[in-house]
């Protein structure tokens, strides 16, 4: 809103646009949209997420591919009639062996996770009929992970062969990794320096404060650099020992080494098809868990809302850049048509709609 009264105040030509994106944990509406090419018109995207520190993001994170197989056997007496069950929850069984041994052949950044969604009911003297299981493929690379996806769909196929049972196959989500773009961090942290952080009451620094001590690492270093450069970390440490309570009141140095999370985000969609960028504001206690009650705790608080609003501020600002200062905007894309020569290659299928796991 702030970009567009700037524009008609200016009469700056340009078109800033503000995408509602629901489910970005969990549902990759960011990724169903770039399956729809909704991000390919951009000159750029900006966005941020909740933190412990402020700082400018950078790096890539792992591409991840949900699918949940639900295998259907027959029902038998397990004792009398043995011969005529077909195991569902035998399947699912041998579908993780097989799963397991596929590990040791795959990239050393893939990651398999699984959870058992349905294991056939409780009766140990039925055989069960049906069971399902949810399998979450992560690989750094999108165009990999989907290679790696067909390759546990082999083994389910080769569990339901074993087994003399049938499947069916529900893709629930896929999200692809993502490319950084250094021209525009830069862009990102210079509005940073100059609108400063959100600053905190006392009250707000003492709920902080009472929060941080009940988890453990809140002793942590802030910031992607901090795990990745030595003389980083220092500087981090420095910084938060000066601000002396637990809310890191202060923005992290600008870092663009190496860096790589292995989490996965939508925006990596946005990402492979217009230059994005991303910010993190301190939202909550430094070193507070990702998804914990702590964060929600801070969610609808004084200090959830000025970091929403400061995010909010510091995006305006430096779209305001791009608009007036065609020169940036081309740094950017040459940096984004560089990074970006293989391709986005979609983990979601042409067909699927956005689904929960049963
Ligand atoms: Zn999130």
């Amino acid at each position: 809103m702030g970009v567009k009264a700037f524009l008609e105040a200016t009469k700056t030509p340009g078109t800033v646009v503000l995408y509602g994106c629901p489910g970005e944990e969990g549902g990759a509406a960011k990724a169903f949209m770039a399956r729809d090419g909704l991000w390919y018109g951009l000159d750029a995207a900006l966005t941020w997420h909740p933190n412990d520190a402020n700082e400018v993001l950078t790096g890539s994170s792992n591409s991840c591919i949900q699918t949940q197989y639900h295998f259907t056997g027959v029902a038998a007496h397990a004792a009398g009639d043995p011969d005529r069950g077909r195991s569902a929850l035998d399947a699912v069984e041998l579908m993780n062996v097989g799963v397991q041994f596929l590990r040791e052949h795959m990239s050393d950044k893939a990651r398999i996770h699984y959870a058992i969604t349905d294991a056939g009911g409780r009766s140990p003297n039925v055989v069960q009929p049906r069971a399902s299981v949810l399998y979450m493929v992560r690989s750094n690379h999108v165009a990999e992970a989907v290679e790696l996806q067909k390759r546990v769909d082999k083994i389910a196929e080769g569990a339901a062969l074993m087994t003399e049972t049938t499947f069916e196959k529900k893709f629930i989500d896929g999200l692809a990794d993502t490319v950084t773009n250094h021209a525009l961090e830069r862009v990102l942290y210079q509005n940073f320096q100059e609108l400063g952080v959100p600053s905190h009451t006392t009250e707000e620094l003492a709920y902080a404060d009472q929060l941080s001590a009940t988890y453990p690492g809140n002793d942590r270093l802030p910031g992607v650099g901090s795990q990745y450069d030595l003389d980083y970390a220092e500087q981090a440490r420095a910084l938060r020992t000066k601000a002396g309570h637990a809310m890191n009141d202060f923005l992290l140095p600008l870092y663009q080494g190496d860096a790589f999370e292995p989490g996965s985000t939508d925006v990596g969609d946005v990402s492979w098809q217009c230059p994005t960028a991303q910010i993190h504001v301190a939202t909550w206690p430094n070193g507070c868990p990702g998804h914990s009650w702590q964060n929600v705790s801070c969610g609808r608080t004084d200090i959830g809302h000025k970091a929403a609003l400061h995010a909010g501020k510091v995006l305006a600002a430096a779209a305001m850049d791009l608009l007036t200062q065609p020169a940036l905007l081309e740094e950017a894309k040459a940096e984004f048509q560089r990074r970006t020569v293989a391709g986005y290659t979609c983990p979601i299928p042409a067909d699927a709609v956005p689904v929960v796991a049963d």
